[in-house]
């Protein structure tokens, strides 16, 4: 059996999500997590990033809420986009000193550092869907960067690897393991999928099961991840936010 003390990727009013830093607090002491990270979309997501002037803002929340609120560990973290193909994120130095986790994921919608970029990482991902050929490229350009962005940056959690574009999975493991990147199963999405799970974890990588949760009320809700965990088969001390002695 499965049981998490932890949920690492959250989100508030400061992207898209519909509570604010407090209401998640809460919720997770409710469903019984001993920590939770607060981690929004990063700044380069067109309509709904988090600007980069909130970081301090939010920062200052979270510590007054970590005096107030005792049994739970209330983390800052950002969900940064990729946003060139040599491993670019949108998150600035002066950022990450504000952060205690730094999650990175890739999504469309998000500003590309260069019209190059904009090419590999959006328009091929559009045409592999219909073409082989671009299938194949983008797969390559898709693996690198990624592994580009983790070799470049302290990458803590990759979120839903496989989610909107196609990555060879295994590659990417081999890569994270080395960085100490964790690769995440998300339980709204349902990326790592099993197959991808029982791939990944022969390369040593370590993972992490999310809720990725937009509402206060789907915090702590990794029915879906742990499902695709048990089913791969993947121990308990390779996920990293698992209790280890519980039975
Ligand atoms: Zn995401
Ligand atoms: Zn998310």
């Amino acid at each position: 059996m499965i049981k998490l003390y932890a949920d690492y990727h959250t989100h508030t009013v400061y992207s898209h999500g519909k509570g604010n830093i407090m209401e998640n607090v809460e919720a997770a002491v409710e469903k019984g997590l001993k920590e939770i990270c607060i981690s929004d979309h990063g700044p380069g997501h067109f309509s709904y990033g988090v600007k980069h002037s909130s970081f301090k803002e939010m920062r200052e929340e979270i510590d007054v809420i970590n005096k107030k609120v005792t049994g739970i560990k209330v983390l800052l973290g950002v969900e940064a986009n990729l946003t060139s193909m040599d491993g670019d994120i949108d998150i600035r130095e002066e950022d990450k000193k504000y952060l205690d986790i730094l999650l990175m994921g890739y999504h469309t919608a998000v500003i590309p550092k260069s019209i190059r970029d904009a090419k590999g990482l959006y328009f091929d991902n559009l045409w592999a869907k219909i073409s082989p050929s671009v299938h194949r490229k983008a797969r390559l350009n898709n693996t690198r960067a990624m592994i580009n962005a983790i070799n470049k940056h302290h990458i803590d959690i990759i979120t839903h690897p496989g989610l909107n574009i196609t990555i060879d999975t295994v590659e990417l493991a081999e890569a994270a393991a080395k960085s100490g990147t964790a690769l995440e199963i998300n339980s709204s999405h349902g990326f790592l999928t099993v197959e991808y799970v029982k791939a990944a974890m022969k390369q040593g990588v370590n993972f992490v099961i999310n809720s990725d949760a937009h509402n206060p009320r789907d915090i702590g809700n990794f029915t879906k991840g742990i499902q695709t965990a048990q089913e791969a088969g993947l121990p308990v001390d390779r996920i990293i936010n698992a209790v280890k002695d519980w039975e």
